[in-house]
Order: C-alpha cells, then structure tokens, then sequence
C-alpha cells in the first residue's frame, strides 16, 4: 500500500462516482424565470396603474415614488413568501468581484408574543448593512462606516432556494453615507447613462427625431475548470489560491487538440444540466457549452442581456457554478490560470449599444443611413480604445489574470483593435480620402459595395487580439475568468460617452461647413482615423514583431502586469474622463485604485506563503523520506558488495537545497514592509516575490519529477486534470 493515502484513496473515490442525479428535469416552459419577479409577474400582481408606474422605471430608469415602491413591496413579498420565502437580502457588488448579501426576515414580533410579517417600501428600497469591512479604499473612515443599500429596480428581484428553504434576492446598489460609490453597480449605470446622453446627440445630429434611450448590452462567455473534490481537498494552494503554485507537467497536456469540442464527459454533462436548469429558473438565458482548450476546461454562454442585468446575472452564474460543481463533487475552478503549461480561462465580454428605435448601433445596417451612424460607432470605439487602452488594460489587472495576458494563449496586454480585412479596408480608404463624398442622388454607395457585402461568418477572426469586432459588436478577450464584468463595462460606456461627444462637436462644426451629411462624417472619421488608427491591428497579436512595432513604431503602451496598468487610475487623463462623463469623482477613482492595489499585493502574499508552507512541510519532507530511503537501500546493497548509482540521490538533494535555499529567500522578502508608495510594494509583489515564488516552484517541479510516486504528497497535473 502506498504511504500517501490521501491520493490513493481520492482515486478511488472518483473511479466509483455516480454522476448526481437530480428529480426529473421539467421542460423549459415550466421553469423558465419561474424564481424572478420580473414585469411579467409584476403585471400580474399590481393593479395596472402601479405596473405603470413601476414599468416605466424598469425601462427608463426613471425614480420611484414611495407610494409605488409600497405597492411593490407588498406584492413582491406576497409573491416571495408563496414560494416558502421567510427571508429577504439586499445583494450587492462590493469592488472586489464578489457578491454581498445580508439576509433579514420578513418576520416582525408583536406584543402579544405572535408574529406578523412585514415588508415596506423603505425596506424594500433602502438596507443599511454597516459593512466597516468591505474595501472602500480611502472612502469611509471605520468610524463613519455606514454604507447604504439601495434597491435597483432595474434590475430584477429573484428567489433562491436551498434544500431548507428559499429567499428573496433584491439587487442594489452600494454607497457611502456621503453618496460616493461603493460598489460595481453605480459606475455601470452611471457609465450608461453617460453614453446615452453622448449617442442621443450624435443621433440627432444625424437627423433622427425619434430615439429611444440607449443601452449597452453584454454576453459573457465564461471559462472555468473543473476538478474533482477528491482532489483538491488535498492541494491547499487549490483550496486557499485556486490555482496549483507547484505541479509538473503531465506528459500529456493538451497538444492533442483533443479536448476541445470533444464529447463532454457524462459526468460534467449532468453537472451542465443540473445548472442550467437553475439559471433557466432565475431568468438567465443559458445559451452555449462545450469543452475548451485544455483538459478538464469548459465554457459556458448566455444569451445576451442589458448590460446591468447581464452583470448581475454574471455574478450569480458565478457563485451557482461553484455552489453546483460542490454537488457534484468538483471544486469550480474560475481562477485566470490554475495550471502551468496549458490555457487558463478567461471572459469574453460580447458588448454592443443600441436602442429600440437606431437598433444595435454596432451593426453595419442594411441601408447606407444605417452604415453611417455605424461608422461613426465603430470610429468612436476605435477612438475610444487608442486613448484609453492603457484603462482598459487597468480594469482586467489582476494577480491572477496577469498570468494568463501575454502569454501566447490570452490577447497580448498592448490594447489593440481587430476589425477584419473588410472594415479595416474602409477604414482605411476613409484615412486615406478614397471615401469622401457620396454618389448621385446624395447616397453614398458605400453600404452596398463594400459594408454590405461584409462577412457575418466569423471564420476569419483574429483569435489573437483584446478587443475585435465581430460583424456586430465587440468582443473584449482579454477580461480573466474570475472578474465581474463591470469595470470593463464601465470603461468601454465612457470610452464611447468621450468619444461620442468628441465626434458631436466636431460633426456639429462639419455640418456647417459641409452641408451634406456623409461628406460631414467621412471628414470626422478621416481625423480619427488620422489621430487614432494606429490602435487598428489585424496581424498576430501573439508575435514578438507585433510587441515590437506596437511600442516603438505606433505608440502603443504594454502593461505587462498588474503593477504596471494600475497605476494609470490615477493619471490625469483617466480621472478628466471619469470626472468629464459623471461616472466616477476623483475620490471614487482613487478608492479603486487603492483597493485593487491592495488586492492585488495581498493575493501575491498569500500564494507567497502558500509556497514556503506547502515547500517546507510537504515537499522537503518527501524528498528527505526518499532520500532516507534510499540510503538505507544502498547501504544494505553495499552488504551485499553491489554498489548503487547515487546519482539520483545526488539530484534530489542538490534539488532541496536550491528548493530550501529559494524558500529562505522567499521568506525573507515577504518581509519587507518599508515601501515608500503602494505603487513600490505593487513592483516588489511583481518582480521579487513572484520570481522567488517560481524558483521554489522550479525545484519542487524538478524533485516531482524523481522522487518516488508513492511518496509524493500533493496529487498530480495527470490526476487532476484526467481523472474525472
Ligand atoms: P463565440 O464563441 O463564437 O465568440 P458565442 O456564441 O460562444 O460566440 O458567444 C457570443 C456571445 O456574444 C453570446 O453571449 C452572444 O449572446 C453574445 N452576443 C451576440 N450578439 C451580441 C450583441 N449584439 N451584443 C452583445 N453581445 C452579443
Ligand atoms: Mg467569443
């Protein structure tokens, strides 16, 4: 029997797992949005002057009054507590990517020792939850800790349930008692609300007279690994990090190309179903899966939705899929990159904008009216990531997604923009003054000789840049597999809200002067493109030359860390946009960038002392066991006169020395406390610490690679990632 048990006994285990069975899964019409109040039921419940009323804000985001948000209430905890619902939470986003809540009962005593319950519109729209201990940066001192939650009635009420009962899950919003916000909710709408007021002045430059409030919209693919429970009960970097900070290659990784696509084990397919089948009854349109890249990897995609509700939703996908894979036996994994040697996982942020009257101002149209506001979109956008790549690059900084940009697997951290052969020839033809006026008539025929016959099949996409356009939206590729959606949300609105005001006072000057409306335009698009088409890319995104010229011929910044892209919260240019648009005061911007800096340093020291805990008291002592053992073999065969090559013994020793001798470097650094600004500690975090914590790691790989199977402490990459 094998002295590691712990391993041995968790591959049992998993070769005599049933998959989970759940009750008999009913069809899509019965549980579709079965646990959310959303207009539907509303309709249901209120008399048809409060649906109004209520509808109206849903739609507009227009204030509530209190008499209305009485009816709601009432209704909404009629229809929670004819589900079993005993207790109601006010969720929120703080700004780290998790979700809050606090939960409260509907229950309230009487003095006669009954209990009633009771459920008013001020509950309904305002929480107080202290919360001295969520990140705020320098906002709130402890002693004024109060923060507010504020329902969000955009964004629908839902039930959740659990074996023993269910509650009702009120979205909101999360502020300081001076108003500032806490939270990734505020900046979303705000940041929509900003590109609105851009696009409807763009819009009626352009002769529309009726338009709609626009809105901005997300589809989210989601990455994540699954590993099963068994397994990573004994790895504590998987339990305390959510990645593996030691593990040899497995001799099979995924050069095969034979997991991607490829028939989902019966196993994780049931665990599909069993989520789905729970996002279906939150409303949550769960739409695409499959295997991904590397072993054990998946992908999950919803329909796309508005963009605050599809953050929301983001969020709860999140914690179903972890909570979902524990019942079926799998840890979940959505860290950026748990395993060295093969992809990590990332999210794909699918963002347009668009309203009910113009439809998706990101789709070139049919008509050339329609390719016109399209065109001045799309060069809104490409303006748009020219001046801000660097805050974009910002908005996905993370210890953990820094691990995965640049790494010939993820986009690059240099912030460029794919448009395909065809756009990028109009765009170019527009720079170069080939389209500069209309045809007869007043039409341009841009529409129908080139626009129109632009490929929707997206089988030339350029897998290798950040952010490309495919046929009509954008795709953001390089936001991390863990990260809330919003702050790149945020960045791209108010990238667009600048750009699009930009693009009205210029129009507005072109229209004068020009008279006619496409000579207006194609001269407006001819200055961007002329200022900013250097950030259009449509090479690999992957390849030295392009680092290169991207930095040094066209001026684009690389951000290769974490280290290095926060900071720039806090360049000027970056708080004018914020500031300028209404999305974020300087106060607010400083606070973010305080606690994802602190966020950051902190993840960095707790995988550092992961390392020196995991080397120290598992690795070393394996290795020192093996060694023991073979002195001991050794010395009896040399009993026998039969002398034993020590050159294996050699190695392993010189191996946990170099290992010890990193791990007391490693320890040492951890220690230094001294730095004169977050932005010192940030650079420590990302030169020192990691670089010691990969030599440690390079010498517990190599000892993985000698010391005998039996003895070694942690499971395998071969076990993790192919035993399921
Ligand atoms: P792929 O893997 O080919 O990029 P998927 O179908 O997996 O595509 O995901 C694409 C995502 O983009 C889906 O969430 C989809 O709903 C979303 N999407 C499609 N059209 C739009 C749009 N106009 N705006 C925002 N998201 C969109
Ligand atoms: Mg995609």
């Amino acid at each position: 029997m094998s002295r590691n048990e712990a391993r041995v006994q968790a591959i049992q285990q998993i070769t005599n797992r049933a998959p989970v069975s759940v009750k008999m899964p009913k069809p899509l019409s019965e549980i579709w949005a079965c646990d959310v109040f959303n207009l539907a039921s509303m309709e249901e419940a209120l008399s048809k002057n409060a649906f109004k009323v209520i509808k109206n804000t849903v739609q507009t985001g227009a204030a509530l009054d209190a008499a209305t948000a009485d009816i709601v209430a009432a209704a909404m905890k009629e229809w929670a507590m004819s589900k079993g619902v005993k207790f109601y939470s006010h969720i929120f986003y703080p700004m780290t990517n998790i979700t809050a809540e606090k939960h409260d009962g509907f229950i309230v005593t009487n003095s006669d020792g009954g209990a009633i319950t009771e459920f008013t519109g001020s509950l309904l729209i305002k929480g107080e939850p202290d919360g001295s201990s969520f990140p705020n940066g320098s906002i709130r001192m402890t002693n004024a800790a109060r923060g507010y939650t504020a329902w969000d009635p955009t964004s629908p009420a839902y039930v959740m349930h659990t074996e023993n009962g269910a509650t009702l899950m009120i979205p909101c919003v999360f502020m300081s008692w001076t108003g500032e916000a806490l939270d990734k909710k505020i900046p979303l709408l705000r940041s929509n609300h900003a590109m609105n007021k851009a696009a409807q002045k763009v819009l009626s430059l352009m002769g529309e007279t009726s338009i709609a409030t626009l809105n901005s919209s997300c589809g989210a693919e989601q990455e994540y690994f699954l590993v099963d429970a068994a397994f990573a009960n004994s790895r504590p970097d998987l339990l305390l990090a959510g990645r593996t900070l030691f593990g040899a290659p497995a001799p099979k990784g995924q050069q095969f190309d034979d997991h991607y696509f490829g028939a989902i084990p019966a196993r994780v397919q049931v665990f599909m179903q069993d989520y789905e089948d729970q996002l279906y009854r939150l409303g949550i349109p769960a739409k695409t899966h499959h295997n991904e890249v590397a072993p054990a990897q998946f992908e999950i995609a919803p329909y796309f939705e508005a963009a605050n509700v599809a953050a929301d939703h983001q969020q709860l996908m999140m914690t179903l899929m972890k909570s979902t894979a524990k019942k079926h036996g799998f840890i979940c994994l959505l860290h950026e990159k748990p395993f060295a040697g093969i992809n990590g996982s990332g999210k794909h942020v699918n963002w347009s904008v668009g309203n009910a009257t113009q439809g998706n101002l990101l789709d070139p149209g049919k008509t050339p009216h329609d390719n016109l506001n399209f065109l001045l979109f799309c060069g809104a956008v490409i303006r748009g990531v020219h001046l801000f790549g660097p805050l974009l690059r910002a908005v996905i900084a993370s210890a953990a997604n820094d691990h995965r940009l640049g790494a010939n697997e993820a986009p690059p951290a240099i912030l460029s923009v794919y448009l395909g052969d065809q756009l990028e020839k109009v765009y170019m033809d527009i720079k170069a003054g080939k389209l500069a006026t209309t045809t007869e008539g007043g039409l341009m025929d841009l529409g129908l000789s080139q626009i129109l016959k632009f490929e929707r099949d997206p089988g030339d996409r350029n897998r290798t840049s950040p952010f490309a356009f495919t046929g009509n939206r954008f795709e953001f590729r390089a936001v991390g597999s863990s990260q809330s959606v919003s702050g790149p949300l945020v960045a791209m609105n108010t990238m667009l809200a600048d750009s699009l005001n930009w693009i009205a006072e210029k129009l507005e000057v072109a229209l004068k002067e020009k008279g006619d409306k496409a000579t207006a335009v194609f001269a407006v698009l001819k200055e961007i493109m002329e200022l900013h088409g250097n950030v259009v890319f449509g090479g690999n995104g992957y390849s030295p030359e392009w680092h290169k010229m991207a930095v040094e011929e066209r001026g684009l910044k690389n951000l290769p860390t974490s280290a290095d892209a926060l900071p720039v919260l806090r360049e000027e240019y970056v708080k004018k946009l914020f500031e300028s648009t209404g999305v974020l005061t300087r106060v607010e911007l400083e606070s973010r960038f305080d606690v994802y800096a602190e966020q950051y340093i902190l993840s960095i020291e707790v995988e550092a002392k992961l390392v020196i805990d995991m080397a120290k008291t598992a690795i070393y002592p394996a290795a020192i066991q093996y060694l023991s053992d073979i002195a001991k073999t050794s010395s009896e065969m040399a009993n026998m006169k039969i002398e034993l090559d020590s050159s294996i013994a050699k190695t392993i020793a010189a191996e946990a020395n170099a290992m010890m001798a990193a791990v007391g470097k490693l320890s040492e650094a951890i220690q230094q406390h001294d730095f004169a600004s977050t932005e010192a500690h940030m650079n420590h975090c990302a030169h020192v610490i990691l670089g010691l914590m990969n030599e440690v790691r390079s010498h517990a790989d190599a000892l993985e690679l000698e010391v005998a199977d039996e003895l070694w402490p942690f499971p395998k990459y071969s076990e993790m990632l192919f035993i399921k």
